[in-house]
C-alpha cells in the first residue's frame, strides 16, 4: 500500500468516525426526550397509550447505538493499524487485503479468503 493510499483510507475512516459520533450525539438527545416523556407518563397514568411506542423507540435506538459503538471500535482499530503500519494486512494469514476490498469496507481486518472461512 502506498502512503497516498493509506492517507486516503485514513481520511475515509476519520469521516466515518465523525458520522458515527454524530449518531451518538443524536441518540443522546433522543434518549433524554424519551426519558423525560416516560417519567411524565408514569406519573400521570400507568396505562398511557404512548407506553409501547416508547419501548419500541427505545429498543430501536438501542440497536442503533450498539451498531454505532461497534462501528466506532472497528474504525479506531483500523486507524491504529494505519499508525502502526499493519493496515491492509490480513490479521489471519498476513497477506495483503486488496484495495478494492478496503474501499468497500475500510475497517476490514481479514482478506476476502479468510473472511469467507471465518463465516
Ligand atoms: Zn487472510
Amino acid at each position: 500500500m502506498t502512503p497516498a493510499q493509506l492517507e486516503r483510507f485514513q481520511a475515509k475512516l476519520l469521516k466515518e468516525r465523525a458520522d458515527a459520533e454524530g449518531r451518538f450525539a443524536e441518540f443522546d438527545d433522543v434518549m433524554a426526550e424519551v426519558r423525560a416523556a416516560r417519567s411524565g407518563a408514569s406519573a400521570d397514568d400507568e396505562h398511557d397509550p404512548e407506553g409501547p411506542t416508547m419501548t419500541q423507540e427505545w429498543s430501536q435506538r438501542s440497536a442503533v447505538l450498539a451498531d454505532a459503538r461497534t462501528e466506532l471500535a472497528d474504525i479506531d482499530h483500523a486507524l491504529a493499524r494505519i499508525e502502526d503500519g499493519s493496515y491492509g494486512v490480513c490479521r489471519n494469514c498476513g497477506k495483503r487485503i486488496t484495495v478494492a476490498r478496503l474501499d468497500a469496507r475500510p475497517t476490514a481486518e481479514l482478506c476476502i479468503d479468510c473472511a469467507r472461512l471465518a463465516r
